[in-house]
């Protein structure tokens, strides 16, 4: 199947909405085939600006929002970036192609079926700097630990404290965390062990973190 007129037009519209700007991030978007991550039920859809589901109610997240997330987290090449809730693999391909062969990508999914669904997908790409592990993502994951950057793609009461600890000084922390209605998407960045800079992009909804 030819998805690369469908492709484009996404990657257009997430441009022109002023949501993707890096050069980097916005090749990662064009070089990593979202069609290769959706369930095949789904493949038609795969670059239509909607979340798609795979597997035990979970989603795949809407391109408009993993593109602010991106964005927010702003990858960058040899970084090191723990990624919760692996979910598909896309998001973790997308940031494996932003920090580069020298970078590594560390992603944690909970759902065993979810773990294998995104390996096979990541191989299908040929990422060869993802690791993704079968943990609950609410523990961080201290063994690959430090990282320079978490991004968290479920929704979460409050940013989980070992996930925190685990960033470096400088780091950056984007993630949705609950309020009333849904979720707000929050960025903070840890300027010290006890000084934190918040910042909230506004209103998003997520599947929970469990
Ligand atoms: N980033 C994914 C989408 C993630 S959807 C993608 O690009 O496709 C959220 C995922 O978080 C789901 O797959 C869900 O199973 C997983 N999840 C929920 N709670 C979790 C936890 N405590 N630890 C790790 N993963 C969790």
């Amino acid at each position: 199947m030819e998805f690369r007129g469908q492709k484009e037009r996404l990657i257009n519209n997430l441009i022109s909405v002023g949501v993707l700007k890096t050069p980097r991030i916005i090749e990662a978007f064009r070089k990593i085939p979202r069609h290769k991550f959706v369930r095949k039920d789904y493949l038609k859809h795969a670059y239509d600006d909607i979340p798609l589901p795979t597997f035990h109610g979970q989603t795949i997240s809407q391109p408009y929002t993993i593109a602010v997330m991106t964005e927010a987290l702003d990858p960058r090449p040899e970084e090191k970036i723990l990624e919760i809730g692996s979910g598909s693999g896309y998001q973790a391909a997308l940031l494996a192609h932003c920090v580069g062969s020298k970078g590594k990508i560390i992603t944690i999914e909970l759902e065993p079926d979810l773990v294998e669904f995104s390996r096979n997908n990541i191989k299908k790409v040929k990422l060869k700097n993802v690791k993704i592990i079968n943990w609950d993502g609410k523990k961080g994951y201290k063994k690959e630990s430090p990282y320079n950057k978490c991004m968290i793609t479920a929704a979460c009461k409050e940013i989980p404290k070992p996930v925190i600890e685990q960033v470096k000084i400088k780091g950056r922390i984007v993630a949705p965390v609950n309020d009333l209605f849904g979720q707000k998407m929050i960025v903070l960045d840890k300027l010290s062990d006890k000084k934190y800079k918040k910042r909230d992009l506004g209103s998003f909804v997520f599947v929970p973190l469990r």
